[in-house]
């Protein structure tokens, strides 16, 4: 009898990977299509300054609009193209694809772009960024690319060296999402980053919770001290947007600002306003 029961469960199981299988396989395969058919697209969300209140930049964010499903977010699909070593071809349309749109607006607005710890195991990474440079005539300084800390997590050695050499193409590096790893102080040992992204949910409790507001702080004392740039992400009110003004926090992006839209040159062209002296 238990011979016989565990036969049915182990059939159960088989029967319950095999459709979850074909799930997830009919998902990598939508996502294949979906990006062969041109349905990823990209949305941008201003950066702006804080004591100017003007548009600085703006991140590229894909987006996933599903003929059946409607808009798939970006935390359920790039995951999987993660997974596939899709991201390396995705990655690279991304990149060329924002460094075209960027190059339609006034000279110092910059366009922020994620690349995945993936692309850092594709050995034409460089190549691919300075392509994208070269075919949208983008002055580098004007590109900046977002890693997380995970990049410096795994083969650490090799993903440094891609950093370096992606600045020497005159690119500035962003460590997104700062405070959400472990070590994030430590990383900031491996590699001179241009720039931190304080990550949202440190942001989003700003004033209320005397911890994010004590780490808030510190990260920015920190850049200060260290001449790298902070930006807040996910800045949704003017109180989160004035403790972080008072702190000298120097970008912001949230939803205060700016939601992700489809094509920032469509609204008009963007010009920089001259930083006025808070
Ligand atoms: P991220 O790079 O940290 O991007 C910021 C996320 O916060 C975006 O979510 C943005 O829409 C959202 N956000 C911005 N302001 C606010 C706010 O005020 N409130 C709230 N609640 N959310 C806000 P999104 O677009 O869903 O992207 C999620 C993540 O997916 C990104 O996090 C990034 O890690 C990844 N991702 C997006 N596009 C790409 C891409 O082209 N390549 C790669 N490798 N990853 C990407
Ligand atoms: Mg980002
Ligand atoms: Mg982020
Ligand atoms: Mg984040």
């Amino acid at each position: 009898r238990a011979k016989a029961d565990g036969g049915c469960i182990a059939h159960y199981f088989e029967a319950a990977m095999d459709s979850w299988d074909r799930s997830r396989r009919r998902r990598e395969a939508d996502l294949h299509e979906a990006f062969a058919r041109g349905d990823l697209a990209l949305a941008y969300q201003p950066v702006v300054g804080v004591r100017s209140r003007a548009i600085v930049g703006f991140e590229a964010l894909l987006r996933w609009h599903h003929p059946v499903e409607g808009a798939i977010p970006p935390s359920e699909f790039v995951p999987l193209a993660e997974e596939t070593g899709l991201i390396v071809p995705i990655g690279a349309w991304v990149l060329r694809q924002a460094c075209a749109e960027a190059s339609l607006w006034a000279d110092p607005v910059r366009i922020a772009v994620n690349l995945s710890p993936v692309q850092f195991r594709d050995p034409g990474l460089v190549a691919t960024v300075r392509e994208a440079l070269a075919l949208s005539g983008l002055a580098p300084h004007r590109l900046e690319l977002e890693v997380t800390e995970s990049v410096l997590l795994a083969a650490s050695e090799a993903n440094v060296a891609t950093l370096h050499a992606l600045r020497d193409l005159g690119v500035r590096i962003a460590m997104d999402d700062f405070g959400t790893g472990y070590c994030s102080l430590s990383y900031l040992q491996k590699f001179p980053f241009d720039k931190i992204k304080i990550d949202r949910s440190f942001v989003s409790r700003l004033g209320e919770d005397p911890h994010s507001t004590a780490i808030v702080q510190a990260v920015i004392g920190l850049g200060a001290s260290l001449g790298i740039v902070t930006v807040a992400e996910g800045v949704e009110t003017e109180v989160q947007f004035a403790h972080l003004r008072a702190e000298g926090c120097e970008e912001v992006q949230g939803y205060l600002f700016g939601r992700p839209i489809p094509a920032p040159q469509a609204v008009g062209p963007i010009r920089r306003e001259p930083d006025v002296a808070a």
